[in-house]
């Protein structure tokens, strides 16, 4: 079986980071990325666990050192993929991503036969609102930037390789595992 690198997408708020967790808990074999970002912790997210928190003047010396397989602005701050990281865990184990839409196409690009592009829907969108309205970590000035990159990030759904609508945590677990199963047996 070859390893592949398994991109998770999706909108803010529509439970990607929970879904990656389990799917840690239940598939041994798999690696998180943890990423590089600029943003400041939100309440309950740990150095070199949600994030590795570095400054801004670090992530330019960084991009300028080219550690980053790829990287990216959001919301004013910049995130990006360690890659030495993803290059190294990859000759022995399947790496999971929690990136945006942005983000996965250029890992697509750049590693084409290795990356598996799983983009995670909401039910609806009255779902993802009120989902964002309890997570209450964000200003609504933030909140509602987030909402209108909503849109835009659900209109790339058709760039990915598989769209699963997370309506049960349990049920789309399942559901990525079996896609992250039969990715590893394809004969590429
Ligand atoms: P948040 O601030 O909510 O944790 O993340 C904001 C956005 O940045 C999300 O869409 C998330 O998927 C994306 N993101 C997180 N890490 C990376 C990364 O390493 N690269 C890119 N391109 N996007 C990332």
């Amino acid at each position: 079986m070859r390893n592949v690198l398994v991109v998770i997408s999706g909108p803010s708020g529509v439970g990607k980071g929970t879904l990656v967790d389990l799917l840690l808990q239940e598939d041994a074999g798999l690696v998180k990325s943890v990423s590089c970002t600029t943003r400041a912790p939100r309440e309950g997210e740990r150095d070199g666990v949600s994030y590795y928190f570095i400054t801004p003047q670090e992530f330019r010396s960084r991009i300028a050192e080219n550690d980053f397989l790829e990287y990216d602005e959001h919301f004013g701050n910049f995130y990006g993929t360690p890659r030495s990281f993803v290059e190294r865990q990859l000759r022995a184990h399947s790496v999971i991503l929690e990136i945006d839409v942005v983000g996965a196409l250029n890992a697509k690009r750049l590693m084409p036969r290795d990356t598996v592009l799983i983009m995670v829907a909401p039910p609806s969108q009255e779902e993802l609102e009120a989902r964002l309205a309890v997570r209450g970590s964000e200003s609504d000035e933030e909140r509602a930037a987030r909402l209108r990159r909503v849109k835009y990030e659900l209109d790339q759904a058709p760039l990915y390789d598989y769209v699963v609508v997370n309506d049960d945590l349990q049920r789309t677990k399942a559901e990525i595992l079996s896609i992250i199963r039969k990715e590893k047996e394809k004969i590429v």
